[in-house]
């Protein structure tokens, strides 16, 4: 009997190098990859330990590099590039865009100079996604067949297909482009539960998203998307900084006052774990105060930014023409939500106890590799998700 060894196109020839298919979380702030692992999902982890990977591309002369830019050599630093991506100049003024370098529009795309090459948002997109794909591929050591990105529930074609176009180009191939909130309801696992209308509440670095999605029977409806485009942790980072240079009576040249913000992120993050943090100025070069900062003045300082985000979801909530009491559950996403403080007031403005048990800068990517594995057909589990998003 003559056996046959039949490899679909796609899948890789060699029996010996596995097949995978990846979960990508592409943040405004932060993006991560995940992937199935014997039935559960795994964050990937690059040769650092390092699952989340700041979204921050840096050009140099003869060089790109993704991630955290601490050099102060000749280079240009793209942040949050997906608030780009799909856009034409006209959008992008109307939201007091900043750009890096010079740039301009040609058939209705923005190109940025970057050292005499014209570079679309796109391209710099593709280098975040590349740097995804060489960790996961170095990590799994196999080939990487194919992906599932997410993306807001507020995209709209245009970026949704830029989004596509920059997989493409970085030789990721796109099985489906998953809505965030979606992702997020995914990994909890509640479609196979009898729970059928959810709020996601996400708040980011830079952005605040609030869907309501409607899950049924494996269709995943968003009955409304809102939100704030600005609105998020950074904005706790200001307060804090502002605070503190206040408190401390410093008076801090452009220098010293980024070198406050980036220590502040580490105090405002410890503060999620601890009921008071004491300053130490002496770490950014300033002389050392006796001073500590408390749970409690942290989140006097953010009291108005959280109950804006608290309105926001009461009105998406109104636009779902739904009541509090018929939402089944809420849904934790993004870094920011690890405020305890935020948990707590979104717990008694609704009444009810948010899901927060998976890590809320790891949940999308987790809901992502779950679909994509399922996508794959290498899953035992049938979900035909259909993702619909309203217009
Ligand atoms: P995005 O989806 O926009 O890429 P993330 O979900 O990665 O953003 O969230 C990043 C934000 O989360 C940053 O403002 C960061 O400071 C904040 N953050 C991360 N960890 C914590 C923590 N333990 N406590 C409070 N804020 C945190
Ligand atoms: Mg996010």
């Amino acid at each position: 009997m003559a056996l046959l060894q039949i490899s679909e196109p796609g899948k890789s020839q060699d029996p010996h190098k596995k097949s995978y298919y990846i979960g990508i979380d592409l943040g405004t702030t932060n993006s991560l990859v995940a992937v199935m692992q014997n039935s559960s999902p795994v964050v990937l982890k690059d040769e650092f330990n390092k699952e989340l990977f700041p979204s921050i591309v840096t050009y140099r002369e003869n060089s790109i590099e993704v991630g955290e830019n601490k050099s102060n050599d000749e280079s240009i630093v793209f942040r949050s590039i997906k608030r780009f991506i799909g856009k034409n100049l006209e959008d992008l003024k109307k939201e007091h865009f900043y750009s890096p370098c010079d740039y301009l529009e040609e058939n209705n795309i923005v190109k940025f100079k970057v050292f005499e090459k014209l570079i679309t948002p796109i391209e710099i997109t593709s280098e975040i996604l590349k740097h995804l794909k060489n960790i996961s591929h170095e990590t799994l050591a196999g080939e990487i067949a194919g992906c599932v990105i997410t993306v807001p529930a507020y995209f709209d074609d245009a970026q949704r297909q830029a989004t596509k176009d920059a997989a493409a180009l970085s030789g990721l191939k796109v099985l489906r482009l998953l809505n965030e909130p979606t992702a997020a309801a995914i990994a909890y696992g509640l479609q196979s539960k009898k729970i059928s209308k959810v709020m996601v509440y996400d708040l980011g670095g830079g952005t605040f998203d609030v869907s309501i999605l409607d899950l049924n029977d494996g269709i995943f409806k968003v009955l409304s998307t809102g939100g704030d485009s600005s609105l998020g942790g950074d904005d706790f980072d200001n307060i804090l900084a502002d605070h503190i240079e206040k408190l401390c009576n410093l008076n801090l040249n452009e220098e010293s006052r980024h070198k406050l913000y980036l220590y502040v992120k580490e105090i405002k993050k410890s503060l999620s774990d601890n009921n008071a943090v004491s300053l130490n100025l002496s770490k950014i070069g300033l002389k050392n105060k006796d001073i500590s900062i408390t749970q409690k003045d942290f989140n006097l300082l953010i009291n108005d930014l959280v109950k804006k985000t608290l309105k926001i979801s009461k009105n998406v909530l109104h636009d779902a023409k739904l009541e509090i009491d018929e939402i089944d559950e809420i849904i934790l996403v993004g870094g920011s939500t690890r405020t305890p403080y935020i948990k707590q007031m979104i717990e008694s403005y609704f009444n009810k106890e948010p899901l927060s048990n998976i890590n809320p800068d790891n949940v999308v990517a987790i809901g992502a590799s779950i679909q994509a594995d399922i996508l794959s057909g290498e899953s035992d589990e049938e979900l035909l998700l259909l993702d619909v998003i309203p217009l």
